[in-house]
């Protein structure tokens, strides 16, 4: 894996300084309400494109930013302060294109990259189904080589993009019978909608957009392939079959470190509403914020913020290094976001009533931040990742 040089800081200052005009201009006046309302936000998705954050991740030669890690974290914490779903729409996109990015032939670099990095096919990543999610290598879904195609057939759920995309990276098994199991897993671009002819492309059938506690405005769906062919040169990622595991699991590592910037965020926004609030409301003659007890929380919610913050920018700054880094990835993913969680719990015991209320955005907070302990791996799945790589990394 090849380096990735840090923005200088007049740049990164710039590019953090136009995200927070748009969120301040655009997003904060509507994201409630398309919160409440669990509606997609098309015209911010669209501003998305615009300002090239399908294309964050994607190398300058294919249209894209090509920024640093370090740097994406940054605007992903950023957005998450004002409403973490619109991360969702380009964090999985921006997963699909790694894969591409890291292991694609380079016919089909050339061919996806571009349309991925202007949003001009936007997607996700199609692991998980209905009976296997932890556990990928239980995928049911098939994919049978005929001639210059592959056929693909089986059921995907919690899919975020799939309703509203148009491609997936989809995981599917080209030998069931393989031992061990991964061996037999291979993984395809799909297109699921020609977005010029708006239909969608044959044997692909959407199904239900998901109902969520949190994370709404972004699709999370079901979405099935029935004897769905694809041309094997530029779907079959590597033109190998069998490395698709190792493929998904690899693109998680950014993955992880983008859910735990949005930990950040999450619990950035609870402490800042919190602190805020604790000055204003009196009980006892006094601001709570007087109160040793609040104190207390707010101490141990700083503290925690902050920490997660550093270990953010630890995990990301290794994956710019270049090598693995599912241990810094596994750390940073596991505290953020059970960080994030804790601060949206005490945050919205500082508000009282209030913190209970849809008219403040701390319910919102707290809606969110579970969602951040499953996906990418749940934070079980996480200590066990660090563990081993503990030991891996340490043998006597
Ligand atoms: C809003 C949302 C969006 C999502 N978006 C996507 C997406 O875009 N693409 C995609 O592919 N998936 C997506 N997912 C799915 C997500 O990745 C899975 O939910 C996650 O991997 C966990 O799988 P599971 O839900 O099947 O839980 P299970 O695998 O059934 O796990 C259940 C519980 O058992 C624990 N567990 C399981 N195995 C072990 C073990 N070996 N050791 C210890 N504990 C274990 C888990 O930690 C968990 O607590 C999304 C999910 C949600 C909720």
């Amino acid at each position: 894996m090849t380096e990735t040089a840090p923005l200088s800081e007049t740049d990164e200052r710039a590019l953090m300084a136009s995200i927070d005009r748009w969120l301040e201009k655009k997003v904060a006046p509507v994201a409630a309400r398309l919160e409440q309302a669990d509606e997609y936000p098309a015209e911010l998705v669209a501003d998305m494109c615009e300002m090239g954050l399908m294309g964050a991740l994607i190398d300058p030669k294919y249209g894209g930013l090509g920024l640093p890690a370090v740097t994406y974290a940054k605007i992903v914490a950023r957005i998450s302060e004002e409403w973490m779903s619109l991360t969702g729409v380009f964090n999985s996109h921006l997963m699909m294109a790694l894969i591409v990015q890291k292991f694609g032939t380079e016919a089909q670099k050339d061919h996806w990259l571009p349309l991925f990095a202007t949003g001009a096919l936007r997607g996700g990543v199609a692991l998980t189904e209905p009976d296997a999610g932890t556990d990928l290598q239980a995928i049911r879904a098939t994919a049978r080589r005929v001639g210059d195609r592959y056929v693909i057939n089986g059921a995907k759920m919690w899919i975020t993009n799939a309703i509203e995309g148009d491609v997936l990276a989809v995981l599917a098994k080209t030998d069931p019978q393989a031992q061990p199991r991964h061996r037999g897993i291979s993984l395809f671009i799909v297109q699921t909608r020609e977005p010029a002819a708006g239909g969608d492309v044959q044997g692909v059938t959407r199904g239900r957009r998901l109902p969520k506690l949190g994370y709404r405005g972004v699709d999370t769906g079901e979405i099935a392939f029935s004897d769905c062919a694809v041309d094997a040169d530029l779907a079959l990622i590597g033109g190998e079959e069998g490395m698709g595991f190792v493929m998904a699991t690899g693109g998680l590592e950014l993955g992880r470190v983008n859910v735990a910037a949005r930990g950040v965020g999450i619990a950035r926004r609870a402490l800042k509403e919190a602190v805020a609030y604790a000055q204003i409301r009196h009980t006892m003659g006094k601001p709570i914020a007087q109160h040793q007890a609040i104190q207390l929380k707010l101490g141990e919610m700083a503290s925690k913020t902050r920490a997660a913050e550093l270990l953010v920018e630890d995990a990301a700054r290794a994956y710019d290094r270049g090598g693995r880094v599912d241990m810094e990835a596994g750390m940073a993913k596991w505290f953020a976001t059970e960080t994030a969680f804790e601060v949206a719990t005490e945050a919205m015991r500082i508000h009282g009533a209030y913190g209970y209320s849809k008219e403040f955005p701390i319910e919102r907070l707290y809606r969110d931040a579970p969602l951040l302990m499953i996906g990418e791996g749940t934070n079980e799945m996480q200590r066990i990742i660090i563990a081993r790589q503990l030991i891996a990394r340490n043998p006597v």
